[in-house]
């Protein structure tokens, strides 16, 4: 038998199993008022609402509908009344410029935007038929009509389109189907333990990568989501106690935005000894990872992927295996980005690129053939990370291909020059670019941010010399206010360049 994988599955589990139990608690801070705590059998009644109404406008399976939105319980129902009904969720990154938002709601032709209503302004440059306000009118929903039902549910159908957040080109449209969905999911959660007893934080913009799945599997399992509008790291720790969070998801960004809170919070740390946190995005610098166990008590996880591959490619957890280690070298074997996940083949090539190969890959980027062509070859995703596997198979991510430092012939990570740096105590934040010079091709540059204690570049460069080859050594280190990074919490080393004269 076979019965096509829809995101509709996990939506109807929850309906079935926990129709009383809580689904969402609503962001309680945000402009229009919010839908407060639902339980799932109220998510499903607002998911067939949603479905209805897109019935009345009109939408018909297959057409794109986009919002705009910081997290919220409206844009969580969406992944499912949207998708749900076969038509195909657009979610768009909320902090882009106007003219980036433009482009991707014309690109993929939707029918219908919504917006925050903190964004209304940029409706009317909007070109889509249907304009709505989230929560300003409740329009979005027809209350009380069944939709119709998707006449032929298809597990290759596109569930959801995420446009990559554009550096240099425009962005692109990553198409993922609901067979990509559905096996991202169930898989993440498997690694992840994901179970009934959790309570789920959305640290993560909803927008990326649907949250790298997480909405999708939570809600099949029954766990309580709590709605975050807005990363701040003591109101992180707020709602860990408040709610009894088990679980959240984060760029290192956000981590480090925590463990600030947690330097001057008063009393214990809330979700010791209880909350798992799972990083991705970035590579986490060790020491990072280090004080996750000794500041909060959190257990650390670490995964990696794309926005093209659902995301989950790799996976990396404490094992068994490692109990007796001193907590720094578990700190750095947690560093690496992971082994494979369930179904999921990773090799490198001769280019030291990072291939990939299993059902989370997309099925496309939504109208660019050639683009999808390039990143798709001989089955294997191009991911355009540069990296190796180590003698225990664990992927090790060292940079962005086009990010690489030649210097005097040689290749510099700098992800591992940027971990060296961060693991001085007073360095907050690392990023080490190549940038131009006559005798080395590159000179190895780190852009620092410390703590305003009066660290030297002598003293990071004697600090490197531990961990770090010769000619990886910084040669020239500048010290920041802060760093240019993408809504996601990656740094933007084309922006960095710019200022030495090399921007592409
Ligand atoms: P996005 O599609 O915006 O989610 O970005 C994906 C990119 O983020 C990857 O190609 C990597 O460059 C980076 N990335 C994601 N996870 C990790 C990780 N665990 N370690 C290092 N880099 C990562």
């Amino acid at each position: 038998m076979l019965v096509p994988l829809t995101v509709r599955d996990f939506l109807d589990r929850a309906a079935h199993v926990y129709p009383d139990r809580i689904a969402v608690v609503d962001e309680p801070d945000q402009p229009a008022p919010g839908l407060g705590t639902l339980t799932f059998a109220q998510v499903a009644a607002r998911a067939r609402a949603q479905a209805a109404r897109l019935d009345r406008l009109g939408v018909p399976v297959g057409g794109r509908v986009a919002v705009i939105s910081q997290n919220s319980a409206r844009l969580l129902v969406s992944f499912f009344g949207v998708s749900g009904w076969g038509r195909v969720l657009v979610p768009v990154n909320f902090r882009l410029a106007l003219p980036e938002i433009r482009y991707i709601v014309e690109h993929c032709g939707a029918d219908v935007v919504y917006v925050d209503p903190a964004l209304e302004h940029v409706l009317e440059h909007l070109t889509a038929t249907h304009k709505f306000v989230l929560g300003a009118d409740d329009d979005l929903y027809l209350d009380g009509v069944e939709p119709a039902a998707w006449a032929d549910p298809d597990e290759n159908a596109t569930a959801t389109i995420n446009y990559t957040s554009g550096t240099t080109a425009r962005p692109k449209g990553v198409q993922l189907t609901h067979r990509n969905i559905w096996l991202n999911a169930t898989v993440f959660g498997l690694h992840m333990g994901v179970h009934e007893d959790d309570v789920y934080l959305h640290t993560l913009p909803m927008f990326h990568c649907n949250g790298w799945g997480m909405p999708y599997i939570t809600t099949a399992m029954g766990v309580p989501q709590i709605v975050l509008r807005q990363v701040d790291g003591a109101e992180i720790l707020r709602r860990v106690e408040r709610h009894g969070v088990t679980l959240l998801c984060a760029a290192p960004a956000v981590i480090n935005a925590v463990l600030d809170a947690a330097a001057t919070w008063d009393g214990p740390i809330p979700g010791r000894d209880r909350v798992r946190i799972v990083v991705a995005g970035a590579p986490p610098p060790t020491r990072t990872i280090a004080r996750v166990g000794e500041v909060l008590g959190w257990q650390f996880n670490q995964i990696y992927g794309l926005t093209e591959t659902t995301p989950i490619l790799t996976v990396n957890r404490d094992r068994a295996e490692w109990a007796g280690l001193p907590a720094e070298e578990r700190a750095r074997r947690l560093s690496r980005a992971g082994v494979p996940a369930l179904g999921v083949s990773v090799r490198v090539d001769a280019d030291g690129e990072v291939l990939a190969r299993g059902n989370h890959v997309l099925e496309g980027y939504w109208e660019q053939p050639e683009a999808t062509a390039a990143a798709i070859t001989d089955g294997w995703f191009h991911t355009g990370d540069g990296g190796t596997i180590d003698a225990e198979g664990y992927v090790v991510i060292s940079d962005r291909k086009k990010d690489v430092i030649i210097s005097g012939g040689e290749n510099v990570s700098s992800i591992e020059v940027e971990d060296a740096l961060t693991s001085h105590p007073a360095v907050r934040e690392a990023a080490v670019i190549g940038t131009p010079d006559e005798k080395w091709g590159e000179l190895v540059t780190a852009l620092v941010v410390t703590d305003g204690s009066g660290v030297t570049a002598e003293e990071l460069v004697t600090h490197c010399r531990t961990f770090l080859a010769g000619y990886k050594i910084p040669r020239r280190i500048e010290f920041r206010t802060e760093l240019a990074r993408t809504a996601t919490g990656k740094l933007q080393k084309f922006k960095l360049r710019e200022s030495f004269g090399n921007g592409q």
